[in-house]
């Protein structure tokens, strides 16, 4: 997928001068054995790097600085090993401008009965510790995440993980810019919003291109490059010719071999990590984007349809949170409203995310009965299964809001051999009725970003980060 830049984390561990220097050596060994520990087990996405102890408000206020300057540090950990006033930590805090997880953990699991004194305790008062710090955090309204638990139990661990994503994706979001390949569809309400709030609120650029920059990158695009990349549709995709002649058929995939290759220049050159078109908005293009569009999205690149920025912008910020697994631009279609099956099957008109099929994706040319042009190619495929999150953010006016609705996806059992488009069917939380009316009643839009690979708590942790106002549905 696109990277987003070699990362780390800063493991800072907090302490004072009042127990010795013969206490900090400890404090540092045991700090080193469990940044070790965590960074071995396989289980954490990025590095975690760490520093010197944090023993006074210069070398708090100096590591925060630093954090803030350097692009590769993505967050900071902290630990108290010991008790270690908080006044210290005010300056150093305020000044930090990336996520902070205060790991409420200890060296020791268990309480030496046998042996504990008071030199012991001394030491080894994280309980002590993480009062006094988790005070000032409060108090600074630091929207900081807490994790606590033992240091080597697997959830700790997968805590920490899933926070270090949200923080990746967070600094990212203040790179994410977003080309508009035409305006908004006409006369639709939600997909509307304030460019210039976003980009304060979240770090979003979004830019508007008439549909007449892309079409000359699609004429500069040669017959070679389109064959080579015709070559790698016809090892990763069944080809289903349908009612048209194979040299028809190619034709029509080839127009989007070569919008695929137009749109990742364009965006490469622009320095743009997502996209959005317009149906109403083709002037100069055979097609509607569809294939090309799903490969892209495949590849990492956020996305939506009919000028929908903001859903293309959130596509992205979760597509790194994710690591693109399972995550992709969706659209509320079609309810299934017998009882007991109640659910509702999601797709779009061509533009449904490959990472979210269950089975390998075929190429289909089909007539599109909206936009007024050629017959368009697209993969269709059949969506997976699993428990996930839908998301969908919208413009009150006032201030954005997210909506976040827990999802239980499963695989078609029925086939659609009429349907020309990928389908993904979900039984939304806690349950149909109140789940649809919740969203309804709390103005969710149609244009959504799923994943099956994050979890509420990971929205509302990025929620919380960037001041965005959420409800959650589960
Ligand atoms: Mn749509």
């Amino acid at each position: 997928m696109l990277t987003t830049g070699k990362k780390e984390f800063w493991f800072v561990v907090g302490s004072q001068h009042l127990y010795g220097e013969e206490a900090l050596a400890e404090v540092k060994a045991n700090a080193q054995t469990i940044a070790d520990a965590l960074n071995e087990s396989g289980i954490l996405p990025y590095p975690l790097v760490l520093q010197d102890l944090a023993v006074s408000a210069d070398k708090i206020t100096s590591i925060m600085k630093e954090v803030n300057y350097r692009d590769e540090v993505a967050g900071v950990i902290t630990w108290m090993h010991t008790f270690s006033p908080a006044k210290m930590w005010i300056r150093g805090t305020k000044l930090l401008q990336k996520p902070l997880l205060h790991l409420a953990t200890q060296f020791n699991e268990s309480i030496p009965w046998a042996t504990i004194d008071m030199d012991f305790m001394n030491l080894n008062q994280s309980a002590h510790g993480d009062r006094e710090y988790g005070f000032i955090n409060a108090r600074l309204k630091k929207q900081n995440k807490v994790v606590v638990g033992y240091w080597e139990r697997p959830e700790v661990r997968q805590q920490i993980a899933q926070w270090m994503d949200v923080a990746v994706a967070y600094n990212e979001s203040f790179n994410i810019k977003v080309a508009r390949f035409g305006d908004n569809m006409r006369n639709v309400g939600v997909t509307e919003g304030d460019k210039v709030e976003a980009q304060i609120q979240f770090g979003w650029t979004v830019d508007y291109f008439g549909i007449g920059d892309l079409v000359q990158y699609v004429n500069a695009v040669t017959d070679e490059e389109i064959d080579a990349l015709f070559a790698v549709y016809e090892c990763h995709y069944e080809f289903d010719y349908g009612t048209y002649s194979r040299e028809n058929w190619e034709k029509s995939v080839k127009v989007q071999a070569s919008y695929e290759i137009a749109i990742k220049r364009f965006l490469d050159d622009g320095g743009y990590t997502a996209f959005t078109t317009n149906f109403e908005d083709l002037y100069g293009m055979k097609q509607l984007p569809g294939l090309a569009v799903q490969r892209l999205m495949a590849q990492g690149y956020g996305f939506a349809g009919e000028g929908d920025w903001k859903t293309a912008a959130l596509d992205r910020l979760l597509k790194v949170m994710s690591h693109n697994q399972s995550t992709g631009f969706m659209e509320d279609y079609t309810y299934e409203l017998a009882a007991g099956l109640e659910s509702i099957l999601q797709s779009h008109m061509l533009e449904v995310d490959p990472s979210l099929a269950s089975n390998k994706p075929k190429i289909v040319v089909s007539p599109l009965g909206i936009g007024d042009r050629e017959d368009p190619a697209r993969l269709v495929f059949d969506g997976k299964a699993g428990d996930g999150v839908v998301v969908s953010m919208a413009d009150f006016g006032t201030n954005y809001k997210l909506l976040i609705n827990e999802v239980s996806a499963y695989e078609p059992t029925v086939p659609a051999p009429n349907l020309p488009v990928a389908r993904v069917l979900w039984e939304v939380k806690p349950n149909f009725q109140d789940g649809v009316k919740a969203w309804l009643e709390n103005g969710g839009g149609h244009h959504t970003v799923v994943s099956l690979n994050l979890t509420t708590d990971q929205i509302i942790t990025y929620a919380k980060l960037v001041g965005l106002e959420y409800v959650v549905i589960k």
